[in-house]
C-alpha cells in the first residue's frame, strides 16, 4: 500500500479533523482533487473530506459549522482558521435528463462513495496515515497520465454529462490524455451535454480554456464533437480550430472569451447576445466589449494617446495579451511605455473639475461637459500642461 509522508501543510493543519471524526468513531478521509494533486506534486488548494458521519453527527463534533449542501450531505466546518467540507459517504440515484443526481443515499463505507467519483484519478483516498485507498487502480492511471471513467464511461455520462466537459478540462490541467474507451463515450455521447445547465458547463471550459495544456485539449473538445452542444460553438468547428494551432494560450479569463471571439470573427453587435448565451457577468461582458474595441483600434491604426488613456490599464494589457496569442503584430513595450508616460492616467487626476469651470463663469450643462473632455483630451496628448495656470490660459483662447 503506497503512504506519503511528507504531506504539504494544508493536509497537517486539516489532520486533526480528520482525527475529531475518527475519535468519535467514525471513518474520515481526504478525497478527491487534493488526493490527485498531492500525488501528483501539484499546488493543493483546498482539501476535501468524506466522512462515515452523518451530517447532524458531523456538526455536534464542531464548535462552528454551516450547512453548505445538506441535503448532499456537505457540511463546511471551520476549524483553526480554516473551513473543510466534509461530506457524508454517499451514494448518488435517481438522476433525471443526465443532471445532476435528484437525491442521494447515505451510506456507510467509503467503497460506495468512490464508485460514485467521476474518474479514477478522483476516487483516491488517503487516511489520518498518509495511506492511499486506491479501488480503481487510479494510482497507475496517475502514472500513465491517463483519465479513465470509474465503471463504464457510457453509464457514467448518463449519469451526468457534465463529467465529459470535466474530462477534457482535467486534460488541459494535467496535461493527460483520455483513455480510449472514455474518449469513445464522449463522442458517442456529446449530445447529452445540451442537457446540462450553461452556468456548470462555462465552469468547466474556463478551467479547459485557461489550463497549461488548453491547446491540446481544445483540440479533444472538438474532435469529440463535445463543441457541437455548448452555446454558439455549433458548425463553427473550423474557426474554432485555430486554437488548437495558436502558439499561446490564455491565461485570464477576459483573453480568453476575446479570443473565442475574435475566432468566430462575431461582429461587434453579437458578442452582448454570445457572452449572455454563456451566462457570463456583465462586468465580464464588459471588460471583454472593450478589449474587442481596443483590439480593433489597434489593427487598423497607430493609437492615439487619447485613445490609449480611454482604453486605460488594465483594457490594455488585456488587448496586448490577446494580441499576442492571436500572432497579431504590435510592439506591445512601446506600447506600455506611451501608456506610462501619459501625463495622467485617469480622470480623476485632471488639475481641474467642473467646479472649476463653473467658478469661472460656465454653466453647468452639455457644453460644460464637453469642455471638460476637451481639456482632458488637450492634456493627456500633452498640448495643455495638467496645471490649473496652464487651463485657465487656454481657457481664454477659446471663449
Ligand atoms: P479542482 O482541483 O478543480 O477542485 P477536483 O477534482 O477537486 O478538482 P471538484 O469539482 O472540486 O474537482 O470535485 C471534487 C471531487 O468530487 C472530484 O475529485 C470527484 O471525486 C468528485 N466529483 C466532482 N464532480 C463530479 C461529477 N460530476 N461526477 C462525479 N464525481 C464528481
Ligand atoms: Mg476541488
Amino acid at each position: 500500500m503506497i503512504k506519503i509522508d511528507n504531506l504539504p501543510e494544508i493536509f497537517t493543519k486539516a489532520m486533526p479533523v480528520l482525527q475529531i471524526l475518527e475519535n468519535a468513531g467514525f471513518e474520515a478521509y481526504f478525497v478527491g482533487g487534493s488526493v490527485r494533486d498531492v500525488l501528483l506534486h501539484r499546488h493543493v488548494h483546498d482539501v476535501d473530506i468524506t466522512t462515515s458521519a452523518y451530517p447532524e453527527e458531523v456538526k455536534e463534533l464542531f464548535d462552528k459549522s454551516i450547512d453548505t449542501g445538506i441535503k448532499h450531505g456537505t457540511v463546511t466546518v471551520l476549524y483553526g482558521g480554516e473551513s473543510y467540507e466534509i461530506t457524508t459517504f454517499r451514494t448518488e440515484s435517481g438522476y433525471q435528463d443526465f443532471r445532476r443526481p435528484d437525491h442521494v443515499t447515505f451510506v456507510q463505507n467509503l467503497d460506495e462513495d468512490l464508485k460514485r467519483r467521476d474518474f479514477t484519478i478522483n476516487a483516491l483516498a488517503m487516511d489520518t496515515r498518509g495511506q492511499i485507498v486506491d479501488l480503481f487502480n487510479g494510482l497507475d492511471d496517475l502514472k500513465n497520465h491517463v483519465i479513465r471513467a470509474v465503471g463504464d464511461p457510457e453509464k457514467r455520462f448518463h449519469e451526468d454529462a457534465l463529467r465529459m466537459m470535466r474530462a477534457v478540462r482535467f486534460m488541459s490541467q494535467l496535461e493527460f490524455k483520455l483513455e480510449s474507451k472514455t474518449q469513445q463515450a464522449i463522442k458517442d455521447n456529446h449530445k447529452l451535454l445540451k442537457k446540462i445547465s450553461v452556468e456548470r458547463i462555462r465552469e468547466e471550459f474556463v478551467k479547459l480554456g485557461l489550463g497549461p495544456h488548453a491547446r491540446q485539449a481544445f483540440q479533444v473538445f472538438l474532435d469529440t464533437n463535445l463543441s457541437e452542444d455548448v452555446p454558439d460553438f455549433g458548425g463553427k468547428k473550423d474557426q474554432l480550430a485555430i486554437f488548437p494551432q495558436l502558439k499561446f494560450s490564455p491565461t485570464m479569463e477576459n483573453s480568453l472569451w476575446s479570443l473565442i471571439i475574435l475566432l468566430l470573427k462575431l461582429p461587434n453587435e453579437q458578442i452582448h447576445r454570445f457572452m449572455r448565451d454563456w451566462k457570463n457577468s456583465n462586468a465580464m461582458t464588459e471588460q471583454v466589449e472593450r478589449i474587442i474595441n481596443l483590439f480593433d483600434l489597434l489593427s487598423s491604426h497607430a493609437l492615439s494617446d487619447y485613445e490609449l488613456f480611454l482604453a486605460g490599464e488594465e483594457t490594455l494589457i488585456n488587448t496586448i495579451d490577446v494580441a499576442h496569442i492571436v500572432g497579431q503584430p504590435i510592439s506591445s513595450e512601446a506600447l506600455v511605455d506611451r501608456y506610462m508616460a501619459l501625463p495622467i492616467k485617469k480622470a480623476s487626476e485632471l488639475a481641474v473639475d467642473g467646479r472649476f469651470l463653473i467658478d469661472r463663469g460656465m454653466r453647468p450643462g452639455a457644453k460644460l461637459g464637453q469642455t471638460l473632455n476637451k481639456i482632458r483630451e488637450l492634456v493627456v496628448s500633452g498640448e495643455v500642461e495638467n496645471n490649473q495656470e496652464a487651463i485657465e490660459s487656454y481657457l481664454t483662447t477659446i471663449e
